[in-house]
């Protein structure tokens, strides 16, 4: 498709550094950045691009346009979307129409999009960057000061107003408290009684109101971890190791409250805001309006004016996901990662595919500011650092422990690493908060279930558990982990799986309410279709579900239990802005008793009321082709059993399974976090794999099979012949699942023994061995494999 030149009159071109130096970041920021881009193998610009907000350096969008007339009949042929894509262009044909708005107006409009794009029935074209710009608005300020006379009572009205809310307010507030006419305003503003003038508005996400809380009087272990935190020198870095419920938020509040005091600011990363209203609210009970929060669903003008105001702005905390570690605090005191294991703190695309931690480490080394990594279940990476700090590699001068470490962990292999700089020290918050136990993990075997005749997807443990719920006045959390109804549909009598048309997998089965046509959705690119009646491939009406999401469970809570209300709590229920806090709120008031949600449920959630956790089918969690696989299960599990008895009374957690004898299963049921690393870092260490070695995964994908094939034969052979010792190249081999939004996925894995300096390839070179209609990312530091 031809694209429409974009205007670039010389007097519109400038150098990227020359707009970029221009107050834009402070002076460590342009260090980071370039380091980013180089570690990340990305050129500088989409270093930039990820870090400024996209309203800085101008967001364009792709628009969609009708060309020329269109024949009757000509979309005979086309699928749904297609068509409805074309009524709506042709309803107003010389408008064209943001990429954006049709998503939003059309199912599957990117399908519809590309197949009129074929049809050449419409052309797409970028259109010029927008920038965004301050908002400016209009605002009344009183200045008289002594009593006014003639007055109208209209004009009395509003100088009661002004003088109630401080003398000072937006416009637009003011003809809200009062109906005021811009007219009696002009008199007032004539009479010199009042003056109008255009100010900036910040558009920022507006808290919910919190009422101010003292710090609490920390436990010993707190007060440890505190003191440790606050002596930190230079750019130190420290694992806060606290298990569920060990107070570790208190932890992070009072470290940062003496930053404030020294006239710093502080960053706090967490794995997803929405998630976690809570944890703002706690810092906003603290710290009132010096708690500010960015994160990317913030619109583009809140980016904005919060980037500027962080950059400008007085001492404050921020609070935001992954791409907060490039907030731009000019006097930065501490650095925080909460839940430093969560995965989400990995980019995967666009790129640069960074992890959070590791930028982290950076800003921190460059700010010459403290670091606290802080989990119940540190990931691998943070837990190897800290015996590297052990077994005396790295540097010596900060060899000697704060006096206030308690607790080391053993050694098994004394294996250095190439990833970290720079060894951590270690904190531990060994216990929960009022010496409160971790809740006693249940493991029962479904097998055995099966065996005694119970088929239910619940157990009779869990089903007895439910049934005492609401006598015992208490709430509980069931955990499953998919979202939808059925992972799969599939036919009784042919045996025909369905599946989605664009890429290699199963479409999964959402009930829509009673009545309307139910859905069948791609979970990898989001196609829908509406369920059918008879098997495509035989007719046969006989289609079966399999596999349970958080819709199917609730609806065998509904069956079973129907005494039991219940919320479901996972991304299908929680697309709208808000709706987090709403479900949490109302679970909080005790408007139900369950609360049935997917992974969300896992990321720092404070429900003392609950008692009760249900683990549906921890399997589906343990056997995925990953080496990570294990990690990521145990993390997630113990996380989930983490959430009960965090209040008055215990917590009991029942983790159904088909395979109890699981490591990972043994480990969370024992609480055993340091025996479960320890085992999986050997395996690690036999096989090279991270945090041991290096991975770098390099991810080819084209709509064309056979290119994306070849491409991934020819670089393959390129690194072959590139081979230093200690390099393994895997592949080139199909992804898990080869084709996604209609897109073939090739990838090559290369494998780098720890401690090496490979000399890497020329990426210039490996690039040019792609042809146009091949994609290629490097993926440095691959989370999913
Ligand atoms: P974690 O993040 O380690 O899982 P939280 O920070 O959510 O734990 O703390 C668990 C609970 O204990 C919270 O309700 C918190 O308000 C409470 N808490 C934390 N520290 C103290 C303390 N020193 N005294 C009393 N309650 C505390
Ligand atoms: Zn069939
Ligand atoms: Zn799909």
């Amino acid at each position: 498709v031809e694209q429409p030149p974009v205007d670039l009159s010389p007097d519109k071109i400038r150098a990227v550094e020359d707009v970029v130096s221009r107050g834009f970041f402070p002076p460590a920021y342009w260090e980071l950045l370039n380091r980013v881009a180089a570690y990340y193998y990305t050129p500088l610009i989409a270093a930039i691009r990820v870090a400024l907000p996209p309203g800085l350096l101008g967001r364009s969008q792709r628009r969609i346009k009708l060309i020329g007339e269109i024949k009757p009949g000509v979309d005979a042929f086309c699928t749904p979307a297609a068509k409805e894509i074309l009524a709506l262009l042709q309803a107003q044909p010389n408008k064209d129409y943001s990429f954006v708005y049709l998503q939003r107006q059309v199912r599957n409009a990117y399908r519809g999009v590309r197949e009129l794009l074929r049809l050449s029935l419409v052309e797409s074209y970028l259109e010029p960057p927008r920038l965004t710009r301050p908002k400016l608005q209009k605002a009344v300020t009183l200045v008289s000061t002594g009593l006014e006379r003639d007055l109208t009572s209209r004009q009395q009205e509003i100088l009661d107003v002004l003088r109630r809310q401080g003398g000072d307010i937006w416009l637009s507030e003011l003809l809200r408290l009062c109906n005021a006419s811009p007219s009696t305003l002009k008199t007032l503003e004539q009479k010199g009684y009042v003056v109008i003038e255009e100010r900036e508005m910040l558009r920022q996400e507006q808290g919910v109101l919190q009422a101010a809380d003292a710090p609490k009087t920390l436990t010993a272990a707190q007060l440890q971890a505190v003191e440790a935190i606050t002596q930190l020198e230079g750019c130190d870095r420290v694992l806060l190791h606290g298990v569920t419920g060990s107070g570790k938020t208190e932890v992070y509040l009072q470290a940062i409250a003496p930053i404030l005091s020294q006239g710093k600011s502080a960053l706090v990363l967490v794995p997803e805001i929405g998630l976690t209203p809570q944890l703002t609210d706690r810092f906003r009970a603290r710290f009132g309006s010096k708690v500010c929060v960015y994160h990317s669903a913030l619109s583009d003008g809140e980016r904005y004016d919060t980037w500027r105001q962080m950059l400008l702005g007085e001492p404050q905390v921020v609070i935001g996901t992954r791409s907060a570690i490039f907030a731009p605090l000019p006097r930065l005191g501490l650095i925080i990662l909460d839940e430093e294991h969560d995965s989400s703190f990995k980019q995967d695309s666009p790129i640069p595919t960074y992890h959070a931690r590791t930028v982290a480490q950076w800003r921190a080394e460059l700010e010459n500011c403290p670091l606290v990594l802080g989990s119940a279940t540190p990931s691998l990476e943070s837990w190897i650092s800290v015996r590297k700090r052990e077994s005396g590699v790295g540097s010596r001068e900060s060899e000697e422990l704060p006096t206030t470490v308690n607790h080391q962990p053993s050694t098994i292999n004394r294996q250095p690493s190439t990833i970290n700089h720079q060894p951590t020290h270690y904190l531990s918050l060994p216990e929960r908060i009022q010496s409160r136990p971790l809740p006693p993990v249940e493991v029962v075997d479904m097998r055995q279930e099966i065996q005694e005749g119970n088929r239910s997807i619940f157990s009779r443990s869990l089903s007895e558990a439910l049934q005492q719920l609401q006598a015992r006045g208490q709430q509980g959390i069931l955990f499953i982990h998919r979202r939808g109804h059925s992972t799969f549909v599939s036919c009784r009598s042919c045996g025909y799986v369905l599946e989605c048309p664009a890429c290699d997998v199963s479409l999964s089965y959402h009930h829509v309410e009673e009545g309307a046509p139910q859905l069948l959705r791609c979970h990898y690119c989001n196609y829908s279709q509406s369920h059918p009646r008879n098997c495509p491939e035989c007719g046969s009406p006989y289609l079966k579900f399999f596999g349970s999401g958080t819709q199917r469970v609730a609806q065998e809570i509904t069956r079973l239990f129907p005494q039991l209300r219940f919320i479901r709590f996972d991304s299908d229920t929680t697309r709208t802005k808000g709706a987090h806090r709403t479900l949490l709120t109302q679970f909080a008031n005790r408007e139900a008793d369950l609360l049935i949600g997917t992974q969300m449920l896992t990321k720092g959630l404070d429900l003392p009321q609950v008692t009760l956790i249900g683990v549906v089918a921890a399997d589906g969690l343990l056997h995925l082709p990953d080496y990570r696989a294990a990690e990521r299960a145990f993390q997630t599990l113990t996380q989930v059993a983490g959430r009960a008895g965090r209040g008055d009374d215990p917590g009991r957690v029942i983790l159904q399974t088909y395979t109890p004898d699981h490591p990972v299963i043994q480990a969370v049921q024992q609480h055993e976090y340091e025996r479960f690393v320890e085992a999986e870092l050997q395996q690690r260490v036999a096989l090279n794999y991270p945090p041991h070695g290096r991975l770098i995964l390099l991810r080819l994908s084209s709509v064309e099979a056979s290119a994306v094939e070849n491409t991934a034969q020819a670089i393959a052979s390129y690194f072959n012949n590139y081979i230093t010792p200690g390099w393994e190249i895997l592949g080139p081999a199909p992804a898990n699942i080869l084709r996604v939004a209609n897109r073939y996925r090739w990838q090559i894995l290369l494998k780098i023994a720890p401690d090496l300096q490979p000399v890497l390839p020329d990426w210039q070179q490996v690039r040019s061995l792609c042809p146009h209609n091949v994609s290629l990312t490097i993926d440095v530091d691959p989370l999913n494999l």
